[in-house]
């Protein structure tokens, strides 16, 4: 058997486009559009990467986009007010702060801190809440698990009743994948195991299920051997192990591999993501859908 491969990348532009004739028609109806605040501290070149993409794509949706970088030295008041502030601004719906902030700043007061009606990444724990309970409830599904989500979906992955296996515990990923597919709803109601560290034989959990979600950070973690034939193989996993030259740029850049042995795993699986090209692409895109949602929270048409 080979692999459907799912491809993120070709996902994304559909979703833009649906986001972005959206945001065109909410503009003519109501003359507003989502406005979203990215605020980054330092210069961490992942975090400047990552922010430079989000202002990137929220640009070419015609989001108003404010752009706030600070010094490392930023004391954790001057943040918080910072938050406040658009907290405040009737024309932002929209809050981000990059993570991971300098160790003198205390992540969770920073996302406490967003107005849980702007925490358009989902962080904040009356999201998480609200995405435990379900249904009409959820507002900001954070965007990660949520691109994961869409992907499985769109790919035409039968969920209901599926055994499905989640590698990983995060609250980034691993525990709001685990809670969305368990929901009693459309396009979930899946049997959910969630494996870590501790699991005793993770082989074995692994081996039955029809839906295997990935999100470690460990390269080839998932043997082939693991995998179901014809399963669903979501490989969440962004493993950097090594450089090479772009043959694009001539520059150097980092090797990504994921956390399953995609090349092996492609000829077991029914369906699969890349890395890169899979998941990754998918996380920008759900973050603005989650802007837009703010948005249209806020004008009552959700
Ligand atoms: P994390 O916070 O480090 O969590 C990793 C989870 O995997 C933990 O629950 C850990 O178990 C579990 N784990 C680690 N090694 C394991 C092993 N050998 N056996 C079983 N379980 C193991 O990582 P994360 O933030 O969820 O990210 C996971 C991966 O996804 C990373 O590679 C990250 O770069 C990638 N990622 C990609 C995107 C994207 O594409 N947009 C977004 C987010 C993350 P314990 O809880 O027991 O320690």
């Amino acid at each position: 058997m080979t692999a459907k491969i799912i491809k993120g990348k070709e996902l994304r532009e559909e979703i833009l486009a649906e986001i972005k004739a959206e945001v065109d028609r909410i503009k003519e109806e109501h003359g507003v559009v989502p406005g979203l605040v990215t605020i980054l501290v330092g210069e961490d070149p992942a975090s400047v990467s990552y922010v430079t993409a989000k202002i990137k794509t929220a640009n070419s949706l015609g989001f108003k986009e404010v752009q706030v970088n600070r010094p490392d030295t930023i004391s954790e008041d001057e943040l918080l007010a910072l938050v406040k502030k658009y907290n405040k601004d009737k024309t932002i719906h929209g809050i981000l702060v990059q993570l991971p902030l300098p160790g003198h700043i205390d992540e969770k007061k920073v996302i406490n801190a967003i107005d849980p009606d702007k925490d358009v990444d989902g962080f904040h724990p009356v999201n998480t809440g609200r995405l435990v309970i379900g249904g009409s409830e959820v507002r900001f599904p954070p965007p990660t698990p949520a691109g994961i989500h869409e992907l499985i979906k769109r790919a035409g992955v039968k969920i209901e009743g599926a055994e499905t296996v989640v590698v990983g515990r995060s609250n980034i990923v691993g525990k709001p994948i685990a809670i969305m597919l368990l929901q009693k709803a459309e396009g979930a109601n899946a049997t959910v195991t969630v494996v870590h560290t501790r699991t005793r034989d993770m082989a074995s959990h692994c081996k039955r299920a029809d839906i295997l979600i990935v999100a470690a950070g460990v390269p080839g973690l998932v043997k082939p051997e693991w995998i179901k034939p014809g399963a669903c193989v979501i490989d969440v996993g962004v493993n950097r192990v090594g450089t090479k030259i772009s043959e694009k740029t001539g520059k150097e850049v980092a090797i990504l591999k994921g956390d399953v042995d995609f090349e092996a795993a492609k000829e077991i699986a029914g369906w699969i993501t890349p890395v890169p090209g899979g998941v990754g692409p998918m996380t920008i895109t759900m973050l603005m859908r989650n802007t837009l949602n703010a948005l249209k929270y806020k004008l009552g048409i959700a």
